[in-house]
């Protein structure tokens, strides 16, 4: 007798940065992700990725938090904060020092940027390569960040995108051994990710196409900690009139969630959802039973490919 499939209940989530508000390329990833979970009957949670302390805003959680409340999109459990969950952090790093996994790294950036080639365009959390320096030892310099020996094993990774569809990234030839705390004192962005979604138990990532690069990395982490790999979608990015992608430093806006229909309306084309008028509930409801039926794959499937192939550029 064939036993019962038994599916893994669906749980998502929207990881932003408070670096600043939502602009309409961050709520594009929100509510891509915030349909999939409907449409998959599954939950959706917000996490609070400030572990770049450097680079946080004060208010700027709140500030997100309320301009996702403006447009419907209720997360399914209280927000969590990365800067409340060092613990778990620290404790996967020693789990991987234990191991040999992780080693300490004495190279400044003008080191590393002195052995490998500049990088002409930098994709969101994009590293210098790095040449594996300090893996054989300190040579009795100071240790500054760790990092994790990307050779255990030495084989590239191969992974589907829902959207997209087959990636392969050689880590160790293509990254280099990455870090995991920074020299700053702050548990790097990969470390981060990936603890954190194994913890919450996220089945399913859903975030911008500028993402894409990061996720071999975050698959061989998940591999050394022994952790389950999501599924992964990437959603298209938002261009400003120029071709460039939208991002903080290139001066976006803030959603204006004064009318959030119309927000939600502009992120909604770029998913290749119809406008919607009327109450807001039933436009997110209307474009919910759109993306069950259609798949979010086969709506923004094409969109996604196109802003992975030009994804480079900061947040
Ligand atoms: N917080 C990350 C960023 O805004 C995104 C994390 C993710 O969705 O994996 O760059």
């Amino acid at each position: 007798m064939q036993s019962p499939k038994v599916f893994a209940p669906y749980r998502g989530r929207f990881a932003p940065s408070p670096t600043g508000p939502l602009h309409a390329g961050s709520l594009v990833a929100a509510l891509a992700s915030w349909l999939d979970a409907r449409a998959h009957g599954g939950q959706w949670l917000v996490r609070i990725e400030d572990v770049d302390h450097p680079r946080t805003v004060a208010g700027a959680d709140q500030y997100i938090l309320a301009q996702l409340a403006a447009c419907g999109l209720h997360p399914d459990a209280p927000p969590a904060w990365q800067s409340q969950r060092s613990a778990l952090y620290q404790a996967a790093l020693e789990q991987l020092k234990a191991r040999g996994l992780a080693y300490p790294c004495a190279c400044s950036r003008k080191d590393i940027e002195g052995a490998s080639p500049a990088l002409a365009t930098r994709p969101r959390h994009a590293e210098l390569r790095y040449s594996g320096t300090c893996r054989a030892g300190l040579q009795g310099k100071a240790g500054r960040a760790w990092r994790l020996r990307t050779d255990q094993p030495a084989e590239p990774i191969a992974w589907h995108d829902r959207a997209c569809g087959p990636q392969v990234q050689d880590v160790e030839a293509q990254v280099g051994d990455f870090v995991l705390l920074r020299a700053d004192g702050c548990f790097a962005y990969q470390l981060a990710v990936v603890v954190d979604d194994a913890d919450q138990g996220i089945t399913h990532v859903v975030r911008g196409a500028d993402l894409m690069d990061n996720t071999a990395r975050q698959i061989y982490l998940q591999r050394c900690l022994q952790l389950p790999t999501p599924q992964y979608l990437h959603t298209p990015l938002v261009c400003a009139p120029d071709g460039h992608k939208l991002s903080k430093q290139n001066g976006a806006q803030a959603v204006d969630v004064a009318d959030p229909l119309r927000a939600l309306n502009q992120a909604a084309a770029v998913l290749g959802l119809p406008p919607q008028s009327g109450a807001l509930s039933q436009a997110l409801a209307h474009w919910t039973a759109l993306t069950a039926v259609h798949g979010a794959q086969s709506l923004w499937g094409a969109a996604a490919r196109r802003s992975a192939g030009a994804g480079a550029g900061p947040t």
